[in-house]
């Protein structure tokens, strides 16, 4: 597609400076068109001057001719006539001689006719008398009179000759009056100039006598049009010889006149103007063969012009066209060196094309890296919501875990209370009992101490449900590590069969804890130590810290714990024993958590337990940390 426009440049800028060549090579055409139909005209002008002259000279040979003829045979009569006038024998012999004579009249002086032979006469010779006395009797002069048209015989001319006594006097005695046929005059012509110019032989009255156009006389339809037309001609002409005139049809006609012997007389020979248009046209494709050679000199310069104007910028643009493509395609950058970069307009569009590749380059660079910036901030985010819903989950299980113990610790201290009010009546009403009887019976006093155990047992069942429920705010303090489990292990009783090993670490790390919920955490673990023991055994009990934890560690020499119930023993409620509660263990399992420790067991069946409690270690600040807990 694009290539083809390249094309088109090429073919289009051939085409302009073609049409623009042309422009010139019309002027010199139209030009020379003109100056050839100006010489032709004058040419057809001096042409027709020529055959108007030569025309001339034919109407007045002929003329001449005719009036010679009778005066010739006036003369001849006169003096070898033999007798004194013309007789009717005469005139038979005239119009014998001469077959365009029409009518022959012979008067007096006084114009009194004598004799007459031929047609009727076309002319009314009464009128014309005293111009025929004039002329011939007065002037002795031959008479040229006015031509009429008769439709047998055409256009006739009317003379008269004078008739001399004799020849030595030269007294006019009569006057001889010839009505002459035009005819031959018009087939004259007619073979002289045949139809390709039009010739006219016109009277003093602008009457057409004579005309090529029409071999057999001129009839009197065409003479009214051929009358027309020369009156127009003549007005058109004015005083000129030649000229172009417009005839009343509208045609256009290149005219020329002469002068006739007979005054007033006029030949003019005319030719349609449009002949000039054809001959201009064959002369100007004569011419134009030139201008055609100039023409086709121009389109091999053009050509030429063109391919050194438009090659140098349709190939650069080419490259870029592909440098384009390539860069539409994906290709990053348009590189210098492929453009061969032209030091004119199209370089500078090389420059603005290249300048923008680069810069689409270095924003998909920037992009690409946001990209890369965007996705790994995505999965840090992912990671971060789901570690946020991993412990919103956590949280809602605690809140939804405090708000059930919440609810259960309001539970237990109403039960509790309700429960413990009527224990202490009957412990106040047994112990009444005991004093009462002051004597008892042995039956007596041991379902006596039964009913105080059972009161023990109860409420310290009733406390370890408490503690497990009820839920207080910490109150933390600082404290070293192992004088306070060394405290701990000091205030519980322990059985007289446990024997108790103490491995506190050297380094006393401190940590900041509720003592309290510390240590019945730690209780509860040696009492089902030293339960799981039957109270025979060792109770090992040691600290041990690292960098950031310290760890309590409580091992027993008991049965250890099956693992079967390993994952249960820390739900409250649970317990093996029949007499349990199930809650010492859940106790402890809330201490650590709200300390934010850890809990571990460690146990083989038959090779007891160790219960590993870590906590946090207190900095202080400015401290610093050295080693992990090995
Ligand atoms: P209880 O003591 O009322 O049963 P605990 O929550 O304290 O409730 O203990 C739950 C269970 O864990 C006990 O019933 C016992 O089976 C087991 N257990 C706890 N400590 C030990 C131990 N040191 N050795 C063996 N079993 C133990």
């Amino acid at each position: 597609m694009v290539k083809k426009k390249f094309r088109g440049l090429f073919f289009n800028a051939v085409l302009a400076l073609s049409l623009i060549s042309l422009v010139p090579l019309i002027f010199i055409g139209l030009h020379l068109t003109r100056v050839n139909s100006r010489v032709l005209q004058h040419e057809i002008f001096q042409k027709e001057q020529v055959v108007a002259g030569r025309l001339s000279a034919i109407v007045h040979t002929y003329i001449t001719h005719v009036s010679e003829f009778f005066s010739v045979f006036i003369d001849l009569h006169t003096e070898f006539g033999g007798h004194a006038f013309l007789n009717q024998e005469d005139l038979s012999y005239l119009r014998a001689k001469n077959p365009s004579i029409s009518y022959l009249a012979l008067l007096d002086r006084k114009g009194k006719m004598l004799l007459s032979a031929g047609n009727p006469p076309t002319t009314d010779y009464q009128t014309l008398l005293p111009e025929m006395i004039k002329s011939c009797i007065v002037r002795k002069e031959n008479y040229w009179g006015p031509v009429s048209f008769s439709a047998q015989r055409g256009w006739l001319a009317s003379m008269a000759f004078p008739v001399y006594e004799s020849l030595n006097n030269k007294f006019v005695a009569g006057i001889l009056v010839v009505q002459v046929s035009l005819q031959p005059l018009g087939q004259a012509l007619l073979q002289a100039y045949p139809l390709e110019m039009e010739a006219f032989i016109v009277n003093a009255k602008q009457e057409v006598v004579a005309y090529n156009g029409a071999a057999g006389g001129v009839t009197d339809t065409i003479s009214d049009k051929l009358n027309q037309q020369i009156r127009a001609i003549h007005e058109e002409l004015g005083g000129n010889l030649t000229g172009e005139v417009k005839l009343p049809d509208g045609r256009k006609w290149l005219v020329a006149s002469a002068n006739l012997i007979l005054p007033g007389w006029k030949v003019y020979v005319g030719q349609p103007a449009n002949i000039t248009s054809k001959l201009v046209l064959e002369s100007t494709v004569r011419s134009y063969g030139g201008v055609l050679r100039i023409a086709l000199i121009m389109l091999l310069f053009i050509l030429g012009v063109s391919y050194w104007v438009i090659i140098p910028i349709t190939r650069p643009l080419e490259r870029l066209r592909k440098a384009a493509l390539r860069l539409r395609e994906g290709d990053e950058i348009i590189r210098r060196e492929e453009i061969d970069i032209p030091k004119n307009e199209i370089g500078d569009l090389a420059e603005v094309l290249i300048e923008t590749s680069e810069s689409l380059h270095a924003r998909r660079e920037d992009l690409l890296s946001a990209q890369k910036m965007l996705s790994s901030t995505n999965q840090d985010l992912e990671q971060r919501v789901e570690e946020r819903t991993r412990e919103l989950k956590a949280l809602t299980g605690q809140l939804v875990k405090n708000e059930r113990l919440a609810t259960m610790g309001q539970m237990a201290s109403i039960i509790s209370h309700e429960i413990r009010n009527p224990l202490a009546v009957i412990s106040n009403a047994t112990r009444l009992i005991k004093m009462l009887l002051k004597n008892p019976d042995v039956k007596v006093e041991k379902q006596i101490s039964i009913i105080e155990s059972e009161i023990k047992q109860a409420n310290s069942i009733i406390g370890e449900v408490l503690g497990y429920v009820r839920s207080r705010d910490l109150i933390l303090s600082k404290v070293e590590i192992n004088s306070y489990v060394h405290d701990v292990l000091a205030s519980y009783p322990l059985p007289s069969g446990i024997k108790l090993v103490e491995r506190l670490e050297a380094s006393n790390a401190n940590v900041k804890i509720d003592t309290e919920e510390m240590k019945q955490a730690i209780r509860n673990i040696i009492a089902n130590a030293v339960e799981a023991m039957q109270n025979q055994g060792t109770l090992t009990v040691g600290t041990r810290s690292g960098r950031r934890m310290v760890c309590i560690y409580i091992t027993d020499t008991g049965p250890g714990i099956a693992v079967d119930i390993r994952q249960k023993i820390f739900s409250p409620f649970f317990t093996t024993k029949a007499r349990g509660t199930g809650l010492g263990l859940a106790v402890v399992g809330k201490a650590i958590m709200r300390h934010q420790g850890k809990m571990f067991i460690k146990s083989k069946e038959g090779e007891g337990a160790c219960f590993q409690i870590y906590l946090k270690i207190y900095h202080n600040p400015g401290d610093t940390c050295y080693g992990e807990i090995g």
